[in-house]
């Protein structure tokens, strides 16, 4: 029998869980693209992006997903033969490597593995060879969404200057913006990219780059910017559409207005951040318990070092498939798929699956979603420590005081 029937669950990291209230306020008549409420709007949007950010410079809008905005960074940062430094903490640090390859760059990778976070002592011994120069930027996911791994992003600007080397820092927070504490003025970020569709709760389909007075400054000229991606005409937008190249993404737009005030407003983002602490919290505390007792376990040993929005783990065997397409059939949750963790055809292959927790997901999702999981771990025969709920439980009464 199969016990899904009734409100589905994707818990996979993005698209996540949207608000009805960003969905219903999508549902309307298309607005007068040239003038009012729309023009307003957008201008509100873009100061609230930068609050979203911690960030007092600029913020670009693309009609994109994110990686959609690794080419956007990439076309505005780099020219032609130009060197990137990438920081690689799992699959979507290579994947931006690889971005920046096919469009002309010289691209040095720094590969960290699918456990550890990138080492600063290494970044600044790096910089230190570079006695040329020649590396433009430094490129660096804050939360690698396949591994689970997060970056400390203010020790790497640290480690830049420690270096005393002029490298401009990028940083992809597509898994992390709207989930995790991210402090880009703080931080000495030169250069961030998001997505809607993430811990900001909107469909997929929009990309935003924010960029320092020191990245607009440094990068002028770019050669590998066209003017789609070029990032100047949409920050100094001279008219509206130019702050689109084009057609605005109207209804994208009246959904983030929502969802931004949500945030900002409504719930505030410090406690946005610890609301997403505390759900790790509990599927942390559950796998330590699940673990006991079985060959499973999270992928990052170090709390400090695991994002808020998803976590990775394994379950041998290829218990991690097997749980993951028993929780959709009976019980109406999709778990994430393991990503980059093992070759695909590999005996490991179907060990490896993610749980997210990003977005509009509340401690009762979370717990539903742990216990479907202890559900599926019994159903299959699967061993594993008892107690896992019981400890997420704890986790989250610990967190709602
Ligand atoms: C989801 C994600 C991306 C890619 O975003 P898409 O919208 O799927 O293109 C890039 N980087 C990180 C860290 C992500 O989590």
């Amino acid at each position: 029998m199969s016990l899904a029937h009734g409100r589905p669950y994707l818990a996979i990291p993005g698209p996540s869980a949207m608000p009805d209230r960003v969905l219903r306020a999508m549902h309307r008549a298309a607005p007068n693209i040239y003038e009012g409420e729309i023009v307003e709007m957008t201008g509100q949007i873009l100061a609230d992006l930068r609050r979203v950010a911690l960030s007092s410079g600029h913020v670009a809008i693309y009609i994109s997903n994110g990686h959609g905005t690794w080419e956007a960074a990439i076309a505005n940062l780099f020219s032609r033969g130009d060197t990137a430094l990438v920081l690689a903490t799992g699959r979507f640090g290579i994947g931006w490597a690889e971005h920046a390859r096919a469009m002309g760059v010289e691209v040095e990778v720094m590969d960290f593995g699918l456990k550890a976070p990138a080492d600063p002592g290494r970044l600044e011994a790096a910089l230190r060879a570079d006695t040329g120069r020649k590396i433009k930027a430094v490129l660096v996911t804050h939360v690698d969404t396949a591994t689970s791994i997060r970056n400390d992003i203010a020790a790497m600007r640290a480690a830049i200057d420690a270096a005393g080397h002029p490298a401009l820092l990028a940083v992809d927070c597509v898994a992390s913006i709207g989930c995790d504490e991210f402090r880009f003025d703080d931080w000495g970020v030169d250069v961030m990219v998001g997505a809607s569709q993430k811990g900001l709760m909107v469909p997929p389909g929009l990309g935003f780059v924010w960029v320092s007075d020191k990245a607009v400054a440094a990068c002028r000229g770019s050669d590998l910017a066209t003017p789609y991606w070029n990032w100047n005409p949409r920050i100094f937008a001279e008219a509206y559409y130019l702050h689109f190249a084009g057609t605005a993404p109207t209804h994208h737009l009246f959904g983030l207005r929502e969802s931004l005030s949500m945030i900002l407003d409504e719930e505030g983002l410090e406690n946005v951040w610890a609301r997403h602490r505390a759900l790790a919290g509990a599927v942390w505390a559950a796998f330590d318990a699940w673990g006991q007792g079985g060959d499973l376990g999270l992928n990052v040993a170090d709390p400090a070092f695991r994002g808020s929005s998803v976590t990775a783990a394994r379950i041998g065997g290829g218990g991690a498939e097997r749980l993951r397409a028993w929780a959709e059939e009976k019980a109406g949750v999709t778990l994430g798929i393991g990503l980059g963790m093992a070759e695909p055809g590999s005996a490991a292959a179907g060990d490896f699956l993610r749980v997210a927790h990003m977005g509009h997901v509340n401690a009762h999702m979370t717990l539903g979603t742990l216990a479907v999981m202890e559900a599926g771990l019994k159903a299959l025969g699967i061993p594993h420590g008892e107690g896992g709920l019981g400890a997420a439980a704890a986790a989250i009464a610990r967190a709602a005081v």
